[in-house]
């Protein structure tokens, strides 16, 4: 379902769709290079306040472009220093924005690792059956510009925060990006690729490729696309089970990309971008954190190279699945461990205030 916003967001915009634009405006296309210089490099999204532009060509590109069209709703910060934003969207959606900051000690002195998780769609399609996102089915596609504004809403957190300065190419106030929010991030394929381009290009954000991460529940053939797209991100792949027949129990997905072609496609990436991909398994009682699952999946993580995550599943209202106990969760990963698969058993951040994807949304929806 393709949404068109009453105006678009100068965030949907790339360097060269840009300067098409203004030329067809009659604006000499050295502007688009000023704008992009406000918007990326000192985080203004005013046109008023873009000094160096003359009065009137501000006033026309105000009535042209929206600016952020991710509007805060509620912000939520929970103990372990995990915050997380609600945002209304013009069509009355709303998404979801996570900040998670970890502490990361470096040689006599700590300071905190931000990682930003955002949201592609509004809802999803995909009705993976552990995920709070699945429950309220698939609304729409985010634009680029939503994609990105989610970041701008970050950063100025960030800077009420008085942790740093608000988003700038010179100072980006998170270390990590991953699309692991609401929605397939691969369903959306063409504006999470322009929204990776506006990170990662010079004229954007210059944002390092690979601390950008992509997750997919599976989907191959876009697997093979974001590939090709010559910007080596990372990419971590939601198996959450090993074999065919756990997978579909708890993927939808895998009836139709089956684990054979998933890994084809997923080794496909890995041999493009040498990148050490990452596979996401959270562990559900009784459902996929036997023994014979976990030897399954050590094969598949020493044949991709990859590195494991095992995520205690996190409890979600209206699903009836249960995390394992924390032996059992131990016992799971020594099994990866034992066979020399680099694994790590997740200590899950921000449970308090439902972190996992899609559950602030679907909070609000059912209350409001
Ligand atoms: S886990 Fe991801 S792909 Fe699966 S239903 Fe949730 S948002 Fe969609």
């Amino acid at each position: 379902m393709k949404f068109r916003p009453q105006k678009p967001s100068i965030l949907d915009e790339s360097a060269e769709t840009l300067s098409e634009t203004l030329k067809s405006e009659k604006i000499p296309g050295f502007r688009a290079k000023q704008i992009q210089e406000w918007v990326y490099k000192k985080g203004e999204l005013s046109f008023d306040a873009m000094s160096n532009l003359p009065g009137t060509m501000r006033e026309a590109l105000s009535g042209k472009y929206a600016a952020n069209p991710v509007e805060p709703v509620l912000w939520k910060r929970s103990g372990d220093d995990t915050h997380k934003l609600l945002s209304k969207l013009e069509d009355g959606s709303y998404i979801e924005t996570v900040l998670i900051q970890a502490p990361m000690v470096g040689v006599g002195q700590e300071k905190s690792r931000a990682t930003v998780c955002v949201s592609s769609q509004v809802g999803c399609a995909y009705g993976c059956k552990f995920c709070a996102s699945g429950l309220a089915g698939f609304k729409r596609n985010l634009t680029r510009g939503e994609i990105l504004g989610q970041f701008f809403r970050i950063g100025e957190r960030q800077a009420e925060l008085g942790e740093v300065a608000a988003v700038r190419e010179d100072h980006v106030p998170f270390d990590n990006i991953v699309f692991m929010g609401m929605g397939e991030p691969l369903a959306n394929f063409d504006a999470v690729a322009g929204a990776i381009e506006s990170l990662h290009s010079d004229w954007g954000f210059r944002f390092g490729a690979r601390r950008i991460t992509v997750s997919t529940s599976g989907l191959v053939p876009e697997i093979r696309k974001l590939a090709d797209i010559g910007i080596p991100i990372r990419l971590a792949v939601s198996l959450h089970g090993a074999t065919d027949e756990v997978r579909s129990k708890i993927m939808p997905v895998n009836r139709r990309y089956p684990i054979k072609e998933l890994l084809e496609a997923v080794q496909y990436f890995r041999e493009k971008h040498n990148r050490m991909v990452t596979l996401e398994f959270i562990l559900i009682e009784d459902i996929n954190d036997s023994l014979d699952q976990a030897t399954a999946l050590a094969g598949i993580a020493k044949s991709l190279h990859a590195h494991v995550n095992c995520i205690p599943y996190n409890t979600v209202d209206g699903l009836q699945w249960k995390r394992p106990n924390m032996r059992r969760q131990e016992k799971f990963a020594r099994v990866l461990k034992e066979a020399g698969v680099s694994v790590t058993l997740r200590r899950e951040k921000g449970h308090d205030i439902s972190a996992a994807c899609g559950q602030l949304r679907l909070k609000q929806e059912t209350v409001s």
